[in-house]
């Protein structure tokens, strides 16, 4: 199968639809030549709407780390978005709802191993975090963080939404190491 016939599939599914207050609406961007691989948590309420991944202010975080450009972010032959729910999971009583935990088991192996194997991907958010990096299980986000290099290529990052920022202030070093970094990172794989 075809990378854009799988991603065809996901965008028809209806696996979890019963539990999506707004239904389903799977968002996803992929191709065979994507080096960057972003998976981040499920689209937010706005996302839902347009079905354009992180078109939000999270996203507009994102690019400022990344230093990717708008038009980079959303071209799909540079860069992937896999999210861990690929549908917007509803608000609960503090912010949006988890992704849905059968999505990443339901669909992730069959999406990832049509990426190109060489890749950089960036792990934003804890949900991501828990699946890609198990051995680091009971570490803080912020331990993850900071150790960022050891586990290239992959790139764990707090999730960029409006709590980033109580992250930031709670880590200074952050904005100091780790952007630049990434920037560069993002850039190497890239070109
Ligand atoms: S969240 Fe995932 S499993 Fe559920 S309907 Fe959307 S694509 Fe399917």
């Amino acid at each position: 199968m075809t990378i854009a016939a799988l991603a065809q599939e996901v965008r028809g599914c209806t696996a979890c639809a019963a539990h999506l207050p707004h239904g389903p609406r799977p968002v996803i961007q992929v191709s065979a030549t994507s080096r960057i691989l972003i998976i981040g948590q499920a689209p937010g309420s706005r996302v839902h709407a347009s079905g354009v991944p992180w078109d939000d202010r999270s996203g507009l975080r994102l690019r400022e780390w990344t230093g990717l450009s708008l038009q980079q972010l959303h071209d799909p032959a540079l860069v992937a978005i896999v999210p861990m729910g690929f549908c917007y999971p509803g608000k609960g009583t503090s912010g949006d709802l988890p992704p849905r935990r059968e999505c990443a088991a339901l669909w992730h192996d069959r999406v990832l191993s049509t990426l190109p194997s060489e890749r950089l991907t960036l792990l934003v958010g804890t949900y991501a975090q828990a699946r890609y990096l198990p051995q680091t299980k009971g570490w803080t986000l912020a331990q993850r963080v900071r150790c960022h290099a050891a586990f290239a290529p992959l790139f764990p990052l707090p999730h960029p939404s409006w709590r980033s920022t109580l992250f930031m202030r709670a880590n200074p070093w952050f904005a100091a190491e780790v952007p630049p970094a990434l920037r560069q990172a993002v850039a190497a794989w890239i070109n």
